[in-house]
């Protein structure tokens, strides 16, 4: 920031500094929370990633500011540490904060870690949960999450991978019984289906990937497991897609049959 547009030196009151953590939901504008809806109208600060729809950035306040703190695939527009300490900042000068993330903010979306850089900065921090991808898009494409005899457990993974984190437990991913939902996972679909079939899902498991769920320009990309990677490249699907795994897929047909 320039030193010609430093802020007014205000101050919040002792023990008064509070950051509003809130879930933008997966893309359909209308997932929106009521309380997400208030918190934002209220806000003198709206910091906000990539993934929020405009419609929701367009009821941001005009009197508030908005700071785009990005987060694409490598091209972080700001750094986690730079964002924390905005956040701290910003809420010391006794500005409502808002911190706005796509889907919900404790899903893969690094809430967690802003949460506890505020905690140690002694800043109360106020959660208000999204719809996340994986129930979003799941109701958009028609596939319950779980379903009797189908699926009595879903797990959300993420398919990027970090230097030196450890692997998914591929082999507890494989077992039956379950909805496996992919999160940044295109770029790693290939590695996935191979490291999930390796480890005894069957290659004809019913898989989907479905891109820019809940918006108007959804696609959905089906197939058995084993083939999913190379339907995806053909349809040159973009981001931000999600991928779901699972005998649930296979009600996907019946539950559609009438939107087409
Ligand atoms: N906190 C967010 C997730 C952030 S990670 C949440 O709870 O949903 C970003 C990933 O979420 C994307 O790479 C993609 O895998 C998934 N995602 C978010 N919105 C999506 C959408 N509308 N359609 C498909 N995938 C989506």
């Amino acid at each position: 920031m320039s030193a010609a547009r430093k802020p007014a030196p205000r101050r919040a009151k002792r023990g008064s500094a509070r950051v509003w953590l809130v879930g933008a939901g997966p893309g359909d504008p209308e997932l929106l929370t009521l309380k997400a809806a208030r918190v934002l109208a209220a806000a003198d600060v709206v910091v906000h990633d990539r993934l929020v729809a405009p419609e929701i950035l367009a009821r941001i306040p005009r009197r508030a500011r908005r700071i785009y703190a990005g987060k694409q695939r490598d091209r972080h527009a700001m750094k986690q540490v730079e964002i924390n300490r905005l956040l701290a900042r910003l809420a010391r000068q006794g500005r409502r904060v808002v911190r706005l993330k796509g889907g919900d903010p404790f899903v893969f979306g690094r809430g967690g870690e802003e949460a506890l850089a505020l905690a140690r900065a002694g800043i109360a921090c106020e959660v208000i949960p999204g719809i996340t991808a994986a129930t979003g898009v799941a109701a958009a494409a028609g596939i319950p999450l779980t379903h009797r005899a189908l699926a009595q457990a879903c797990v959300l993974v993420t398919g990027s991978r970090r230097k030196g984190a450890p692997d998914l437990d591929w082999k507890g991913l494989a077992r039956p019984g379950q909805t496996i939902v992919v999160y940044m996972g295109l770029a790693g679909l290939e590695r996935v289906a191979r490291e999930l079939i390796a480890h005894g899902l069957p290659p004809r498991t019913p898989a989907a990937i479905i891109q820019q769920g809940t918006m108007p320009a959804q696609r959905v990309v089906e197939g058995p497991l084993a083939a999913l990677p190379r339907r995806a490249a053909a349809a040159r699907l973009r981001a931000p897609t999600l991928i779901l795994i699972g005998g649930v897929l296979r009600l996907r047909r019946l539950l559609t049959a009438r939107r087409g």
